[in-house]
């Protein structure tokens, strides 16, 4: 038992087996491989509950984002926690970055918290389990409380240029590289095209602003009416209610907000030729991946096109590259996006992608210390 918490996968607590959990993981089963280390921390002073999931550090160590969210129980950040972990996995793997996958998703505490706090006793635990766990903002954190984190460990890609980067714009073009190259498949153009983005936290409006710069027309939506009404002003975006934005007409829809919006419902009501967003696990499972290609729509895996900011935190990590060497490597994501519609044939690119990415961890397997340090 770490000093700090438990592990799950070698002290299974009856109500939350980690390995059940991943078996029952929608879509992202690979199917081989459990996660290599699932750890729950507890640090009432500070309000910190969390989990840290390390998928594989077959390829190195494990690089993965780190979310605040109110989660419901501990269950659904355990499940968060794995299904992002495995994801992140995937992702390093398909873009051929030295890192493995992993996950730390944070409690958001009830009421009034001291934020900063908060991180630094995240950063604590983390760096007293070995710190093998690279994390990057994510879903409710920031670039701010990554240095938070920073300060207490190494981990969190300690480095000039990650204190001063962010890496959620990178994120966003590579997802914009990505909906470029849909367009060209369904001979579609950038410029005039109506482009219906989920979600405008750091990533999405990062993605809308470079739409706009493009010629494109935005519909937007978001929980907080400030933000819509943020892009709504820089970009002469339209907002629509939050429960409409999946079934908007338009050439791109591009969830950038939670994952899990893509089930059998909400497909059958989308009115977009793509689907290409930066949120991670958008499909609910592998079924809704099927049912959009059968509709005709391209879904372009979120695991694929969302790796901008994975690149730009490992390379910062290990100091490799200049900003312009990053923006290069971001870009190759046109390319595979091309790579797996060739290598789809009739199926659904999902499909496709699920495949690629096991070929690639399984020749990763056995290499260990190849790539980034891995773990203690
Ligand atoms: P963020 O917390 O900055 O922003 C998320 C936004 O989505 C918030 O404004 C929130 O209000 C909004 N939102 C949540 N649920 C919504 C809903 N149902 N309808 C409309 N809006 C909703 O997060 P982010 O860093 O921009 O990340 C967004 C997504 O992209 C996440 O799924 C994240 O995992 C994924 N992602 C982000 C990065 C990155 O570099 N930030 C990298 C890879 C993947």
């Amino acid at each position: 038992m770490a000093p700090d918490g438990s592990r799950l996968d070698s002290r299974p607590d009856p109500g939350v087996d980690a390995g059940d959990h991943l078996a029952a993981a929608p879509h992202a089963q690979l199917g081989e491989l459990p996660p290599e280390e699932v750890l729950q921390i507890a640090k009432p002073e500070s309000g910190l509950r969390c989990i840290i999931a390390i998928d594989s550090t077959a390829r190195g160590a494990a690089l993965g984002g780190c979310r605040l969210l109110p989660y419901g129980s501990d269950r659904e950040a355990l499940l968060d926690a794995l299904r992002l972990a495995r994801a992140m996995s995937m992702k390093n793997a398909l873009a051929d970055l030295p890192f493995g996958g992993g996950q730390a998703v944070l409690c958001r505490p009830a009421g009034r918290f001291d934020r900063s706090e908060l991180f630094s006793a995240f950063g604590r635990a983390l760096a007293s389990v070995g710190g093998g766990h690279v994390a990057t903002a994510d879903a409710g954190t920031t670039a701010r409380d990554m240095r938070a984190v920073q300060r207490q460990t190494t981990s969190a890609g300690a480095t000039p240029r990650h204190r001063a980067g962010d890496h959620s714009s990178q994120t966003a073009f590579g997802v914009f590289i990505a909906i470029e190259e849909g367009l060209q498949r369904v001979k579609r153009r950038l410029r005039g095209a109506t482009i219906a983005v989920q979600g405008l936290g750091a990533a999405g409006m990062s993605l809308c602003e470079r739409l706009r710069d493009s010629g494109a027309r935005l519909v937007v939506a978001d929980l907080d009416r400030a933000r819509a009404l943020e892009a709504a002003a820089r970009f002469d975006a339209r907002i629509v209610e939050p429960g409409r934005i999946l079934a908007e007409p338009c050439d791109v829809l591009a969830p950038c907000a939670l994952g899990d919006v893509l089930d059998a419902d909400s497909v059958a009501n989308i009115r977009a030729a793509i689907v290409c967003g930066t949120a991670a696990n958008q499909l609910a499972d592998a079924q809704a991946g099927d049912a959009l290609h059968a509709l005709g729509v391209l879904y372009l895996p979120d695991y694929l096109v969302n790796v901008g900011g994975a690149i730009s935190a490992a390379r910062a990590c290990l100091e490799q590259g200049s900003a312009a060497d990053v923006v290069q490597e971001v870009a190759l994501i046109g390319q595979r996006v091309n790579e797996l519609l060739e290598r789809s044939g009739s199926r659904a690119p999902v499909r496709a992608a699920d495949d690629w990415a096991r070929e690639k961890l399984a020749t990763a397997v056995g290499r260990d210390g190849a790539g980034a340090p891995a773990r203690r």
